[in-house]
Formats: structure tokens, C-alpha cells, sequence
């Protein structure tokens, strides 16, 4: 017997110790985050947690933090396997420090629409940098020990209506564009754990699609791990069960228990399937170190939780996703530049998206600290007020900065208190068992010490009636809001805002939030102060940032969304930067020809000033050390290494898929296979900045490239890769790093295909003057298409143009390969 045959000889023998209830239990969760336990075979709890940019643990407790790295797009502007794949490492680390087995990432869903809620997390609008980022990505996590889980199985790309819309896809676009990164990650990776996303495809929900979860994943591909619910999107009983899927999260209800074993006896679900489950959980906790006698991974600690070896990776892997879009000769900035700090995400810096990416960073280094340097708004930031600065904020009880907070029933009796160091608490899913009750009411209360004289306004935030009031005197009235799904109840939250003035700057005011959390019963909370100082008016305030351009040498202007405007279960409804922020670098233009914009975004925004400014650096959301990163690629120390895994459209217009909102239930995704630079290519549109464009502090000459000129068909269909070696020279001053790009076209096609597609790539470093020569593997499925009457991959004969450069749009080499 092989091993493999008796590892699974050996989990076969432990299913054979379980009963039908007892095979049944293991399959939905224990509770928000964990599988149960089964002491009869030696199983214990294996927890998951999110998500793509850190590993949050199953609470959001500023008492144990997490390391927060860059937003996946901002990875995958890196195009750097080997910088993600370390990312990976650095992120089972933290995983198993919160007592997981399982990362909920990476999320590998597609920029079908530049508008997708969470283009954020998402990598990439081409599936091979997708596919190739998400694989490194998943290699380092899973080399560290825990296992990943590539979601959302599939055709999750946008968010409006995510419970129930269907996708109507045809079978190409769905095979070549958005099932690939889902098969690489499977196949060459190896991901341990698939989610099935909540929307449906062709009519069926995800997790009731047994063509593409059996038919596909587990029988095409071969995929031998469990594939997960996404967090309450099990709706039905047997046809999930009988549907492919294996795990129900989170739990304890849901729809499986005991009506899934009546169904198992009406005959209705086939206990085969059910012990097909169980051995797929058995496989992830025997790999995971959950189930006895199989031995834990035992991975090399690569960046111990907290260490500085961590801090240096996301401060590297920061500035090489930041992308430098523009620079006339300004950048990078002489160390005693005078620089004049502007905008609103300057000082409040947004480093990472909203919903299930949200967690409680180890530390945030805002652009303003990285810098060292005051900040000028000029205009406000988009979405809610920023929280309430916690330094000015005392908690009565202790003395420490923060609040106290209180828990109580409904006839005020006091359930229990505590410190807390945020003003924004939320539990996900697992509060102490004594709080989860119906009455349950929570209040926040700190003594406030005003900085500035004048009128305050006060924001409250919370899943529930929240009230405020100052000194005594209620400001904010409780507000009972709809609810739909606690899920998307979650993210979906409303500030309401009340104004004060406060005159006395010496005498602290006492602040005194109630909540009723309307969720607690079920174990979820989420309840924040915010708040806005006095300050300028409007135009005052943009006045003030025109004199300081005025009066600097170069102006920085960081622009930006934020998590309230980029986050699940909302599309954002505007490419257009937040109202205010495109007149602000206008006017800061105007005032200083030396202006670097900044945009700290985590999906593309509108430029319509980028040829007005001397500089344009897209920061994405950089994570913790957002501020120490922009500092590195603006002084020079970093090089800025991104390049555009997404095009950037001139208009709105330009687009190629703006509307996501379904009609009657369904999304078309009527242009088949033309998304992002394929469709710009395909109509010849000018976008304001094409896929793969950023540019760095050197120059290059793209001097040679060499492929085999002829390879054979069944090359191609036994998956080899053809590879093509380019030579490229460092012509400037300075060490440079470049990603060399190749892109794969076919003119005379019998089917339809965009002008080229990415076929491969590979960054090189190079000292001043040197020449270096790299070999980018091309891909076999960049020459094939995905035929629908013959359901197979299809190498075509015939002549291939391989081109190569620095861009989709900037490619000075080209090599033809002939297919026979
Ligand atoms: C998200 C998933 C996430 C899960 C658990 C869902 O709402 O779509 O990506 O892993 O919640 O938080």
C-alpha cells in the first residue's frame, strides 16, 4: 500500500467509528468559526478565520491584534511570486498565533467591473496574473502550515444583490476568464479549501451547483479537500448536501443537522455523499494538525508575530505595489525637499478595505507619521467622520485612554464592564456566552477633552438604536433601522451625526453612547463614536491648502476612498473620486506645477487632473506601514514596484462592464470574454492608464527575445509551458526593477479572441548599465481556447505573435511561435 492509499485507508477507518448523526454534526459549524470537535476519533475544533489582508482570529479586539497587510490588488500590482508567496508565510504565522487551521483567502474572484465592491480584495482583472498571484499567495500559506481557502467559487465579481443574483455566463468566458485561477490554485497549488460564494450561476445557487462543484472542481480537477458555504449562503438542505458541498458556516443552525439526517433516511441524499464530506474534513484536519495521530505541520516560524522581520516585509511589500502612474522629472524628492502635506487621507489614511477584510491592525502608520509632516485636508474624507481619537478620550473608570464599557439588561442591571482602547467594538459571532441575550444593552462612556473650542459634531454607528449624549443633553436620538440579513446588516451601517458646541477647551465633557445591539442574541455587535472637530469652512479650508502649495517646494496631495466607500455587499455607485477631492488637486495644481498626487484607493478612481499634476503614485490600501512605504518610494529609497494589474479607464464610459446591478435577479455578463484590457484592446479605447503600466526610477532597453519558433500541439495539451528568454538593460543611474511582460495574440482564429492576452511574465533586478536575461515560462492556456461544442481546451495551428515590454501598450519586442 502506498502512503497516500494508507493515509486514506487510515481516515476511512475513522469515518467507520461514526454513525449517521454523528458524521452529520461535523459538518456544520460549532459556531461562528469553528467545526466541532469529535473526542471519539480524536478530531478537535478546527477553526477558520478571515481574510485576505491579515488574519483577524475569531474576535475584533484591539487587545489582540493582527498584522494588516497590503489589499490584495495592491499584492498583485507587485507582480512578484516571491514577494507574495512570502506574504503567505508571514500570514499562517498570525493564523495559527489566533488558533486557526484554515485562512478564508485568497479571494480570487475577477475586476469584471471597475465598480465591484470588492475590487479591493480581488487581484486582478486577467485571470493568469490572478491565477499566478493567488498561487504564490497560497503557497506561502500553506507552507507555513494552515491551510487556504480560494473563494468565492464562483462568479462572485460584484456584490449588488450577492444572496440572490444569478449569472447568465457563457461557458467560454466562464472556463477562460473566471473558473482559472480557481483550477491553478487547485491543480498546481494544491488550496486545501474551496468557498462557494453566495450568488448563483445559470439558476442555481452556488452551493446547491453540482456541475460546477462535483462536475468541475471535484471530479474535472480533482479537488480532494472540503468545499465551504460561504458564511450563511446554505439556504436548502438536500440540495446542497446532494449539491457538492461539505461544510456549512457558520453554525450551530442551519440548514443540515437533523433535517439533513431525515433526509439521509427518506432516501433523499445518499449516505455516500455524506461520507464524502466527512472524509474531505478528515483530509484538512489531518493536514492541519486537528486530528490525532497525524503530525502537525511543524513550519519554520519565517516572521514571528510581532517581530520586526514582519514590520520590514509589509513595509517592502507596500511600496513595491505602489504604482507610479506619472512623473515628469519630480520624483524621486531630494531629503530636504519642503514639502507641503495636503488632502484628506493624508493624516486619516485609509490602509485596507471594509467587511471581511476589516480587522484590528497590530498598528497603522498613516502617510502623515510615515512622512513625518503635518496635514492640510483640504477637503473632508469620503464616507463616515473619522473615529474619535482615542487621545483625547479618558476612560472614567481607569484613567486610560478609551472607554468604559458597560454591559447591561433591560432593566439597567449591570451584566458586566470593562476597558476597552477603541471606539469601535464589534463582535463577530463569538461574545462571552452571557452577552448573547435579546435584552442586552451596551454603553460607552469616556470623558472627552476638546482640542479646539466650537461646534463638535458627534457620530454614532451601530447595528442596533444608538444614542449619544454629551454631558447629560442627548445630541443623537436612537434611530430603529431596517434590517435585511445579518450579514449584510453588518456592512452595511449608517452614521448617525448630532452637533454640539463646546467652548470650555480645559473641561473634559462626559460622552455616554447607548446601544441596543439588535443582533447580540446571535452574537454579533458593532457600535463606534465618530467625530469631527471645528474647524475651517470649506472654503476656507481649501484656501488654506492652496496657500501651503504655494508656499512649498513640491506639494503632496493624498487623495482617496476608504472601507465605507470599498466593501462587501455594496458595488461602489461612482468612479469619481469622494465630492470635493478632484477640484482640491485642481486648485493645489494651479498653485504648485510640483504636485505628486497620491491616490489611496483600493480600485481605480477618475483622474481627470492627471495631466495637470508633475506626478501621479497609486498607493492602493498599503496596510500598516502605509506611511514608512510612501516615504520609501517618494524619497527613492524603495523603487516604486507596481504595474497595473487592472486598467484605468479615462471615462466611466470607457469601462467595459459598469452596471452590476442585476435585472429581475439576473447579471448577463454579456461581454463574454472581453473584460478589462481585452475589451480595450479589442474596441481600441485609450485608457487613462493601460494594464501592466508603472513605471520606475531607471530606464530600459528591451534588447532581445528568443522562443522555440515551433512547438507541437500536444506540448500545449499535456500543459508544458514554451519558454521565451528576453534580454533588457538598465540604461539609467540608478539599480532598477522591472516586470517584464509577454502577451500572446492570433489573428486568423476560427473563434473569436481579443488582440493578446498575457501569457507570461517575470520581474528582473538590474544594477546601473547591467544586461540581464530572464526566461518568462509562457503559458500553454494562452494559445488554447475553451471550445463549448467539444468541452476541451483546443490548441489552435498556427502562428502566434508573442510580444514583450514593459506594458500591455508598450511592448518593442516581438517573436512569432508557430503551433503544429
Ligand atoms: C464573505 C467571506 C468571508 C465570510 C466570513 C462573508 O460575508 O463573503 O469572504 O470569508 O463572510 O466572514
Amino acid at each position: 500500500m502506498s502512503s497516500a492509499e494508507e493515509f486514506e485507508a487510515r481516515l476511512r477507518d475513522l469515518l467507520g467509528h461514526l454513525d449517521l448523526p454523528a458524521k452529520i454534526r461535523l459538518l456544520t459549524g460549532a459556531d461562528a468559526w469553528a467545526l466541532p470537535a469529535e473526542p471519539a476519533i480524536g478530531l478537535r475544533r478546527l477553526v477558520m478565520t478571515d481574510g485576505p489582508a491579515g488574519a483577524r482570529g475569531s474576535h475584533f479586539d484591539e487587545r489582540d491584534p493582527s498584522a494588516h497587510t497590503p489589499n490584495p490588488t495592491a499584492l498583485a500590482a507587485s507582480w512578484d511570486r516571491e514577494l507574495v508567496r512570502r506574504i503567505g508565510l508571514l500570514l499562517a504565522g498570525e493564523t495559527g498565533a489566533k488558533g486557526a487551521q484554515v485562512l478564508l483567502a485568497p479571494t480570487i474572484n475577477l475586476h469584471r467591473s471597475p465598480l465591484g465592491g470588492r475590487h479591493f480584495e480581488c487581484f486582478s482583472e486577467d485571470p493568469l496574473l490572478t491565477a499566478e498571484i493567488g498561487l504564490a499567495y497560497v503557497r506561502g500559506v500553506q507552507e507555513g502550515g494552515v491551510a487556504a481557502c480560494a473563494k468565492h467559487f464562483v462568479a462572485n465579481d460584484s456584490e449588488d444583490q450577492r444572496f440572490t443574483l444569478s449569472v447568465e455566463v457563457a461557458e467560454r468566458a466562464l472556463r477562460e476568464l473566471y473558473l482559472a485561477p480557481f483550477e491553478t490554485l487547485v491543480r498546481a497549488g494544491g488550496v486545501k479549501v474551496v468557498m462557494a460564494a453566495y450568488n448563483a450561476v445559470r439558476g442555481s445557487t452556488m452551493t446547491e451547483h453540482r456541475a460546477l462543484q462535483v462536475g468541475v472542481l471535484k471530479e474535472e480537477w480533482g479537488f480532494t479537500g472540503p468545499i465551504v458555504s460561504d458564511w450563511t449562503a446554505a439556504r436548502s438542505t438536500a440540495p446542497t448536501a446532494n449539491g457538492g458541498l461539505d461544510l456549512v458556516m457558520p453554525g450551530p443552525d442551519g440548514p443540515w443537522g437533523e433535517k439533513l439526517e431525515a433526509a439521509v433516511r427518506a432516501g433523499e441524499v445518499p449516505e455516500a455523499e455524506i461520507d464524502d464530506k466527512v472524509l474531505r474534513l478528515l483530509r484538512l484536519a489531518a493536514a492541519t494538525g486537528v486530528l490525532d495521530g497525524f503530525p502537525a505541520p511543524e513550519p519554520e516560524a519565517a516572521y514571528p508575530v510581532g517581530s520586526a522581520a514582519q514590520t520590514e516585509l509589509l513595509r517592502e511589500a507596500a511600496a513595491r505595489g505602489m504604482v507610479l502612474l506619472r512623473n515628469e522629472n519630480l520624483l524621486p524628492l531630494a531629503p530636504d525637499t519642503r514639502i507641503a502635506l495636503i488632502g484628506p487621507n493624508a493624516a486619516n489614511t485609509a490602509t485596507r478595505g471594509g467587511g471581511s477584510a476589516d480587522l484590528s491592525p497590530r498598528r497603522e502608520v498613516s502617510f502623515a507619521a510615515g512622512l513625518g509632516l503635518p496635514a492640510t485636508e483640504g477637503v473632508r474624507p469620503g464616507g463616515r467622520q473619522p473615529l474619535i481619537d482615542l487621545a483625547d478620550c479618558v476612560d472614567p473608570v481607569t484613567g486610560e485612554s478609551g472607554f468604559q464599557v458597560e454591559y447591561r439588561d433591560a432593566d439597567g442591571d449591570l451584566l458586566g464592564s470593562e476597558h476597552r482602547a477603541t471606539a469601535r467594538l464589534a463582535w463577530l459571532g463569538l461574545p462571552e456566552e452571557q452577552w448573547r441575550r435579546d435584552d442586552l444593552r451596551v454603553i460607552m462612556r469616556t470623558s472627552y477633552r476638546p482640542r479646539v473650542a466650537g461646534t463638535h459634531t458627534f457620530g454614532v454607528t451601530g447595528l442596533g438604536p444608538t444614542s449619544l449624549t454629551v454631558n447629560g443633553q442627548r445630541i443623537i436620538e436612537p434611530v430603529t433601522s431596517g434590517w435585511h440579513s445579518l450579514v449584510d446588516s453588518f456592512d452595511n451601517i449608517t452614521e448617525q451625526l448630532g452637533a454640539v458646541v463646546l467652548s470650555d477647551v480645559d473641561t473634559p465633557v462626559e460622552l455616554v453612547v447607548e446601544h441596543r445591539p439588535i443582533a447580540a442574541k446571535h452574537g454579533y455587535l458593532r457600535c463606534g463614536i465618530t467625530h469631527r472637530a471645528p474647524g475651517r469652512d470649506a472654503e476656507e479650508e481649501l484656501a488654506e491648502a492652496v496657500r501651503q502649495a504655494e508656499a512649498a517646494e513640491v506639494a503632496v496631495v493624498v487623495v482617496g476612498t476608504n472601507a465605507d466607500l470599498e466593501s462587501e455587499s455594496h458595488d461602489r455607485t461612482t468612479l469619481a473620486l469622494p465630492p470635493g477631492q478632484d477640484e482640491l488637486i485642481h486648485r493645489v495644481a494651479a498653485a504648485n506645477p510640483r504636485t505628486v498626487v497620491v491616490v489611496n484607493a483600493g480600485s481605480p478612481v477618475l483622474m481627470p487632473w492627471a495631466e495637470e499634476v508633475a506626478a501621479v503614485l497609486y498607493a492602493w490600501f498599503p496596510g500598516q506601514e502605509a506611511g514608512h512605504a510612501l516615504a520609501d518610494v517618494l524619497y527613492g529609497r524603495a523603487e516604486p514596484g507596481g504595474r497595473l494589474p487592472t486598467t484605468f479607464p479615462r471615462t466611466a464610459e470607457q469601462a467595459p462592464v459598469l452596471d452590476t446591478t442585476p435585472a429581475d435577479g439576473v447579471l448577463r455578463y454579456e461581454e463574454g470574454i472581453l473584460i478589462g484590457y481585452r475589451a480595450y484592446d479589442q474596441h481600441r479605447l485609450d485608457p487613462a492608464f493601460c494594464f501592466g503600466h508603472g513605471l520606475g526610477y531607471t530606464t530600459w532597453e528591451y534588447r532581445s527575445a528568443e522562443c522555440p519558433t515551433g512547438v507541437s500541439a500536444a506540448t500545449l495539451h499535456a500543459g508544458q509551458p514554451i519558454p521565451v528568454r528576453v534580454t533588457l538593460t538598465n540604461t539609467g543611474t540608478r539599480p532598477g526593477r522591472e516586470v517584464v511582460q509577454v502577451y500572446l495574440g492570433r489573428h486568423a482564429s476560427r473563434y473569436p479572441r481579443p488582440p493578446r492576452v498575457l501569457a507570461g511574465f517575470a520581474v528582473v533586478d538590474a544594477a546601473p548599465g547591467e544586461t540581464v536575461a530572464v526566461e518568462i515560462p509562457l503559458a500553454p492556456r494562452a494559445f488554447c481556447v475553451y471550445d463549448e461544442q467539444r468541452r476541451d481546451w483546443l490548441p489552435e495551428h498556427g502562428s502566434y505573435l508573442a510580444e514583450i515590454g514593459r506594458s500591455s501598450r508598450d511592448l518593442p519586442l516581438a517573436a512569432v511561435v508557430t503551433v503544429h
